[in-house]
């Protein structure tokens, strides 16, 4: 039989988590994480600060990285290369997260031996009027790094409107930071460089900052913030909606909703998914809100069946 792979969840605590990964996702919480400061659920990742493992079939117990290692086959390779590109985190921001920027490719090899990181946001939950810190005011270095001396945020920082449902793209070099009361399913590159600007002088329960890299924030900010475009395209079936959000270089992604079964078509080499509402069936899986699963590249039809949103990425 064909099978998909569920991957265990693993969770972080952070200064501006929440309680709502527990609470509305129903996971359960390791007892030495504080419960009321759950920031973060890396749902499918091979980076080296954190590895999801495989929970069903013929791979139980082994993590992403070694499978994608030993077995490209799954993931419509020939061979191995490097690392798992995806990363797929729930992220519940309790609290305003630290204003940051992330290194293009380059710059994040040379300075930390790490990828460079663009990122996407599927927004889940966020208070009425909500915004987020999307690009910058200004126009040169000069006038960013005069910014930044005199601590003028109010007059750097880009808003942006959002509300549940939106998708937003953050390529690496542009300005950004998420609000208190989202929550979002990132998916990004496979990397953890983050590259902070303020962070608002908040000090952590050891009474310790968190460290700031305002000179590399200032290398790699795209001046000015260029405008991302994105070209959203909806197929509509009789009992499914299948929403593609991106498909470029880095990143295809797309939302499939739903509502009875379909039989939909994965043209992609595999899919990294989460399911983010309600519940059904795929293949003979039942999967739920809060799932991780990876669908390989043998599965070129997915039969799905129930009431539910997912997302579904591939790099
Ligand atoms: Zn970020």
């Amino acid at each position: 039989m064909k099978e998909i792979y569920f991957l265990k969840p693993l969770f972080f605590e952070k200064i501006w988590g929440g309680t709502r990964l527990e609470k509305n996702f129903g996971y359960h919480i390791p007892e030495d994480i504080d419960k009321h400061k759950v920031g973060e659920a890396w749902g499918i990742s091979g980076h080296y600060k954190g590895r999801n493992t495989i929970i069903n079939g013929k791979y139980k117990g082994m993590n992403l990285d070694d499978l994608w290692k030993t077995h490209p086959e799954i993931f419509g390779e020939d061979g191995s290369r490097g690392d798992f590109p995806l990363q797929l985190r729930l992220v519940d921001a309790q609290d305003d997260l630290s204003i940051q920027v992330h290194p293009y490719e380059e710059y994040a090899m040379k300075h930390e031996n790490q990828h460079g990181k663009n990122e996407a946001w599927y927004i889940i939950e966020c208070q009425p009027d909500s915004k987020l810190i999307y690009g910058s005011n200004a126009n040169t270095k000069g006038e960013l790094k005069q910014m930044v001396a005199e601590g003028r945020w109010n007059d750097l920082v880009r808003y942006k409107n959002i509300k549940a449902g939106d998708f937003v793209y953050v390529p690496s070099g542009i300005m950004h930071a998420i609000c208190a009361g989202t929550m979002v399913l990132e998916i990004a590159q496979c990397s953890d460089v983050t590259y902070r600007f303020y962070d608002y002088d908040r000090v952590d329960k050891n009474g310790n900052h968190r460290p700031l890299h305002i000179e590399k924030s200032i290398d790699v900010l795209t001046v000015p913030t260029p405008n991302v475009s994105l070209n959203k395209k909806v197929i509509k079936y009789p009992h499914s909606t299948k929403e593609i959000y991106l498909d470029n270089e880095f990143f295809y992604i797309a939302k499939i909703t739903v509502n009875g079964a379909h039989n939909i078509k994965n043209d992609k080499p595999f899919g990294a998914c989460c399911v983010l509402n309600g519940s059904g069936k795929i293949m003979d899986y039942e999967i739920k809100k809060g799932d991780f699963f990876i669908v390989p590249s043998d599965i070129k039809t997915m039969n799905i069946e129930g009431n539910l949103e997912m997302i579904i990425a591939c790099a």
